[in-house]
């Protein structure tokens, strides 16, 4: 079996480094290249402070200097909201249908799933990866969504690299208590959110001129 592809969607609003770290323990647990895809318009949450092409742009600069984790426009380029199943779908028939392919998803967004669009249909094209984050007690989930991962449950990096697609393994990254929403806060209030965030973001004053105030 080949390395496996995983994709980390998000409204990234702003991206902040408990993004980046989660990521890259996850591409080193899996022994795979990560695509950070910014949703263009996040069907489940109020619509993002800065445009899409702005948090795609604080994506980039964030991910300058290394080439496992890279940015996936694609949710950008497709009118209306960004269903994760389109996403799968397309990204499944660029890499052909043996490839493993792992959507990643923190613990309180894998909570959410039974609210996303056609979400029974994830598991026909990718396994899921579910990372830990603080706050959020991954053993909590609802009744149709236990039900439905049950027998899809493992516990080793190698048993996603067995199958293509339609299993869940619970990936325990650092704890890191970061959010988006806080990173916004300190902005709108004239602080500056250094060291939750890449300095990248500091270098071009017009990355994160659209959560000041
Ligand atoms: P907000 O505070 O605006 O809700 P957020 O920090 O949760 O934003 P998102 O862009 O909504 O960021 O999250 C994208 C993905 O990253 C989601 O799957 C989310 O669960 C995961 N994620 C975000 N922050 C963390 C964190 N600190 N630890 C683990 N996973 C995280």
């Amino acid at each position: 079996m080949t390395r496996p592809l995983a994709l980390f969607g998000g409204t990234f609003d702003p991206i902040h480094n408990a993004h980046l770290r989660v990521a890259w323990e996850a591409a080193e647990c899996l022994d795979a290249d990560v695509r950070l895809l910014p949703a263009s318009v996040p069907p489940h949450r109020e619509q993002p402070v800065a445009s899409a092409r702005q948090r795609a742009a604080l994506v980039q600069a964030a991910l300058a200097g290394q080439v496992r984790l890279s940015l996936d426009t694609r949710e950008l380029q497709r009118d209306g909201p960004s269903y994760t199943i389109d996403t799968l779908l397309e990204v499944r028939a660029e890499i052909g249908p043996q490839r493993p392919l792992v959507l990643l998803v923190g613990a309180d967004a894998f909570a959410g799933l039974p609210s996303w669009h056609r979400w029974r249909e994830l598991f026909d094209h990718a396994h899921l990866g579910v990372l830990t984050r603080p706050g959020h007690d991954a053993a909590v989930l609802p009744t149709e969504l236990r039900t439905k991962i049950a027998s899809r449950r493992c516990s080793s990096a190698a048993s996603l690299r067995e199958a293509p697609a339609g299993r869940v393994l619970p990936i325990a990254v650092t704890p890191l208590e970061i959010s988006a929403s806080q990173v916004r806060a300190l902005l709108a209030a004239g602080r500056e959110p250094r060291y939750l965030v890449p300095d990248a973001l500091f270098a071009d004053p017009a990355l994160l001129a659209p959560y000041r105030r």
